[in-house]
């Protein structure tokens, strides 16, 4: 894809993949979307799917199949223990990764929970370049703590840094000899950063971090379920690298990591995840909660069908014409609303395009969720379902009071071969219309709290009737056109 250049200038990112099956969409009038969002108390997550046109919510678990994926599922093993199916799934790990063990689970967050239970003890430290929801969940269950160690560039909205998911060794230091090596009960780097903007670490950045881990006898983990957009950062960003094939760049994050664990709902396009490493040791820990837990060693909770779409969507995760279609339109996506002038993360990321809501309803305080607000007004405008993350997917410390983000994000997730440019585009027209429009847009408060992970169940109201207002407007420009 990037290696076409077009004639007449004004590069757009080429599909190279043909669409041959497809699923039919429906745009509902936005006086149906006023009320659906309603219904869904503010929150996108208890959208229904006949109500929106264009799902970004999340890259997981709706990546779009491969051809050679589907066929192999038909030919999947179905057997609880010894798996023909598994057996492959296994080699491919080998072959990828180097790993001798593999542990397989039914999802990114039950590896955390497995690694989780069996590494943070009570008061251990886990130190990241940025946590994600599930993880954090899964070590404060376990009386552990997460230290964040980013960069201090990697939480500035604008800029051109192109590794914004380095952590800082320095801050990594300091922290070992504050608190002790046996303190730490593991160092946790995460691939395309989620939280920040699907932001990169460099390889540079992980072989200092490894030289720190080795030298403090510290074990190094690498969540790579977003490991994709970061390959083809690494390879795009990262001189001293961009000769090495994706093969290459793989085998040496991987030589740097003792573990690496990932969710197969974004990471080979298909539904599971899995757990591996060189170490016999940690293989035996681990591999009693996996019995436990998700199921027996040959399958983890995975359907044998999804484990033969993984193998092959790993093997396919080696084709930088693959993996490079996600970053590509996040990119071109990026470029057009700042054009616009609307606030987005820079430089673009992998995983999707993240629009700071702290800038484009600058009205909003932090306490009635600016981003919140604005994936429930985008909704209204366009259809268009994203992924409020800011506040509203903290959770309230000890005594009830809210811990405000450090960023207001709605994240508009690009599933990858999912949508076509001329989709892209309408989200931008629209996102654009709700910028012109923004001083309408205000902010939700919560009717129902859950206590824990509030942002999948929550339900929210306006503070005001603008929803009405906004939803009234938009028939006014727009006519009786959808
Ligand atoms: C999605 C994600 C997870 C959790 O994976 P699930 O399969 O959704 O449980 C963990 N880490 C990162 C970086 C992710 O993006």
């Amino acid at each position: 894809m990037s290696k076409v250049k077009f004639y007449q200038g004004g590069n757009v990112p080429l599909e190279m993949h043909k669409v041959r099956i497809v699923q039919k969409l429906n745009l509902p009038p936005v006086e149906r979307r006023l009320e659906a969002i309603q219904e869904a108390g503010n929150n996108t997550f208890l959208l229904k799917n006949r109500d929106v046109f264009m799902d970004m919510l999340t890259d997981s678990g709706v990546n779009a199949m491969s051809d050679n994926q589907l066929a192999a599922m038909m030919q999947a093993d179905d057997s609880y223990a010894g798996s023909e199916t598994f057996t492959k799934l296994e080699n491919k790990i080998q072959e990828i990764f180097d790993k001798k063990f593999f542990l397989p689970a039914h999802q990114g967050r039950a590896c955390e929970n497995i690694l989780a239970q069996a590494l943070v003890k009570p008061g251990t430290i886990v130190a990241t370049n940025y946590h994600f929801t599930t993880t954090k969940a899964h070590i404060t269950l376990q009386s552990g703590s997460v230290e964040e160690l980013i960069i201090d560039e990697g939480l500035n909205i604008n800029s051109t840094h192109p590794f914004k998911g380095n952590m800082d060794v320095d801050k990594l230091k300091a922290l070992v000899e504050k608190h002790g090596a046996e303190k730490i009960a593991f160092v946790r780097l995460e691939a395309g950063t989620n939280l920040i903007g699907g932001q990169p670490f460099s390889l540079e950045n992980m072989k200092e971090v490894y030289k720190v881990c080795r030298d403090f006898g510290i074990i190094l983990i690498l969540d790579a379920s977003l490991l994709a957009d970061n390959l083809y950062f690494i390879k795009e960003r990262e001189d001293a690298y961009k000769n090495l094939s994706i093969r290459e760049i793989t085998r040496i994050m991987s030589e740097l990591s003792d573990i690496i664990y990932f969710s197969a709902r974004k990471l080979g396009c298909a539904r599971g995840g899995g757990i591996c490493t060189n170490s016999e040791d940690i293989y035996m820990k681990l591999r009693e909660y996996i019995t436990l837990y998700e199921g027996f060693l040959t399958y983890g909770g995975m359907s044998v069908r999804e484990m033969e779409a993984i193998t092959v969507g790993l093997e396919e995760t080696m084709d930088e014409n693959m993996i490079n279609q996600g970053p590509q339109f996040i990119a071109y996506m990026v470029e057009k609303l700042k054009e616009k002038g609307i606030p987005v993360v820079t430089p673009a990321g992998g995983l999707g395009c993240h629009i700071d809501a702290m800038q484009f309803v600058s009205n909003i305080p932090q306490s009635q969720y600016p981003a919140g607000a604005l994936a429930a007004a985008l909704y209204i405008a366009s259809g268009v379902r994203g992924m409020e993350r800011g506040t509203l997917s903290e959770q309230r410390d000890e005594n009830g009071n809210e811990t405000f983000a450090n960023v207001e994000l709605l994240r508009l997730a690009m599933p990858r071969r999912v949508f076509t440019l001329s989709q892209v585009d309408y989200a931008i027209d629209r996102i654009v219309w709700l910028y012109e429009n923004r001083q309408l847009i205000e902010g939700l408060t919560f009717v129902e709290e859950p206590k824990v992970l509030r942002f999948f169940f929550g339900k929210l109201k306006a503070v005001s009737d603008w929803q009405r207002k906004l939803a009234a407007k938009f028939r006014a420009d727009f006519g009786d056109s959808l």
